[in-house]
């Protein structure tokens, strides 16, 4: 029955792409062209636009999902250079962060290096710093870490944002889980993000640590313990 569902979720995301990109095609198009479009109907594509967005997001990240639960050793790892995917990923979230007055730090260890999957580790890295951006308020202070020590490497990003309740820790990987439906809402994510990161971590045989206090920040550790 757990195939069967897992086979289920992966076709029908799968089914989902072509009619998706038909409507996001013809969307954008129509946007382009605004011209002598009523502005109620332009409100209306608008909407239409961010929602197609919206689910092209979901269907990416549940594709993402089956493809880490379904096929988890079918390609090799290597050597990738965190410290080289970090500064990307800090690139993208000043991007998110400047017009929110935010900082974003990053702190690297020069040339520490992980033997995995580039893409899926950028994923989940990447997750947990737009997590981290989109659940601070202006003016807020978001800082990564890559670093080792005699017991393995570590990953962690902590932010001064939102916070979260103690009990809803323990649920946050799982899909779809929020702490708060409205906020996330607000922030237009999949509600898949940490179920992603979990699984990732998984597969590099990694864990993730939250802690948290609402009203204060938290910061999310990824463990690499060989
Ligand atoms: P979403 O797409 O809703 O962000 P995630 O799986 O990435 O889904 O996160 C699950 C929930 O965990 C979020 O909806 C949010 O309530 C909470 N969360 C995640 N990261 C943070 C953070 N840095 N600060 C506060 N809350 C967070």
């Amino acid at each position: 029955l757990e195939q069967m569902r897992k086979d289920f979720v992966a076709n029908v995301s799968h089914e989902l792409r072509t009619p998706l990109t038909v409507l996001s095609g013809y969307l954008e198009t129509l946007l382009d062209q605004s011209e002598g479009i009523e502005p109620r109907w332009l409100r209306a594509l608008g909407q239409m636009a961010q929602q197609a967005t919206r689910m092209n997001n979901l269907v990416n990240d549940l594709l993402l999902l089956s493809r880490l639960e379904n096929q988890p050793e079918d390609r090799e790892p290597c050597t990738v250079s965190v410290p080289k995917l970090l500064r990307q990923i800090h690139h993208d979230a000043l991007a998110l962060a400047t017009p929110k007055k935010q900082i974003v730090t990053l702190e690297c260890e020069p040339g520490l290096c992980l033997l995995g999957i580039e893409n899926d580790l950028r994923s989940a890295f990447s997750n947990l710093v737009t997590n981290a951006v989109k659940y601070t308020p202006d003016a807020g202070t978001i800082a990564i870490r890559w670093w080792s020590d005699s017991n393995g490497a570590y990953f962690k990003v902590c932010d001064n944002g939102l916070g979260i309740d103690q009990i809803h820790i323990s649920r946050l990987t799982e899909r779809f889980y929020r702490a708060d439906a409205a906020r996330s809402t607000a922030t237009g994510g999949t509600g898949l993000g940490l179920a992603i990161v979990k699984h990732v971590l998984m597969q590099h045989k990694a864990t993730l640590n939250i802690q948290s206090e609402l009203g204060r920040g938290s910061c999310f550790t990824c463990s690499f313990l060989p």
